[in-house]
């Protein structure tokens, strides 16, 4: 579904933030990103829907070459981004439209989705992740935790095939975390590609097929959840889970 090969990419001339990038990801497969912050991690991901340029190596996403900055092809980006969804840590959704209005923007304005099916389909979407019954409410009105999963059936509205989770709990209150924790947890049981960057290390343990840990731009290492949190392989790993814990 998504294959890194020798990526490499500067902000600027001087800051080499990825580092020779190897990875594969299966379709279908639960992918965990985690390592301290700074160490590549957002922008790695966001390569993967074409929110970042790279200036060496090669990227695949769903069968679509993105190339190198200055060569890229307007058609690939935009089949690339066709694909794939992305949920941020701040939700960013419009305080000045409902949660409705939210969902359906990009299906009827991009998408050419009339109003009637696009509305359905964002219902559908809301009960996805059980909170239709606030589909006429402002953002602001609702939680953290609600808003999130609000941005999580927005991303859900274009049908994505790969779905980019950007550290989705980091901005919430304790309490809410599990509210969207659980929500990841039945989707990663649907069948979709998912890339999560967080730290959640029980979410990882209990859904993730593989938990890639980085380090200052590099892949340190990879490996089932399991063996990374009870043995990780490498002194940086080591000690990054030191902290966490
Ligand atoms: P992480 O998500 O692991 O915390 P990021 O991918 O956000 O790390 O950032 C990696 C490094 O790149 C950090 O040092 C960050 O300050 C830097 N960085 C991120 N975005 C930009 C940018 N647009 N321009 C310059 N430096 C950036
Ligand atoms: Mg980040």
């Amino acid at each position: 579904m998504v294959r890194f090969e020798q990526l490499n990419k500067w902000f600027g001339r001087d800051f080499h933030v990825l580092r020779d990038i190897d990875l594969d990801i299966a379709r279908g497969e639960r992918l965990v990103v985690c390592g301290p912050s700074g160490s590549g991690k957002s922008t790695l991901i966001r390569c993967i829907n074409a929110l970042e340029p790279f200036q060496e190596g090669r990227l695949t996403v769903n069968g679509v070459a993105l190339a190198v900055e200055g060569r890229e092809d307007l058609r690939a980006v935009q089949q690339v981004r066709r694909s794939v969804g992305m949920v941020f840590q701040q939700f960013n959704l419009f305080p000045h439209l409902t949660v409705l209005d939210n969902l359906t923007l990009a299906p009827r304005n991009v998408g050419k989705v009339p109003r009637a099916e696009a509305e359905a389909q964002a219902l559908a979407q809301l009960e996805r992740v059980h909170i239709a019954d606030q589909a006429h409410k402002f953002p602001l009105q609702l939680s953290g935790g609600q808003q999130q999963r609000v941005a999580i059936a927005r991303a859900l509205c274009l049908a994505p095939q790969i779905l980019l989770f950007d550290e989705p709990t980091s901005a919430l209150d304790p309490e809410m975390v599990h509210e969207v924790l659980d929500v990841m947890v039945e989707l990663a049981g649907q069948g979709i590609t998912m890339v999560c960057v967080t730290h959640e290390m029980e979410f990882a343990r209990s859904v993730a097929d593989r938990v890639v840990f980085m380090d200052q731009g590099q892949i340190i290492e990879q490996a089932a959840p399991e063996a990374f949190f009870s043995n990780p392989r490498s002194e940086r790993a080591r000690q990054f889970l030191d902290k966490l814990l």
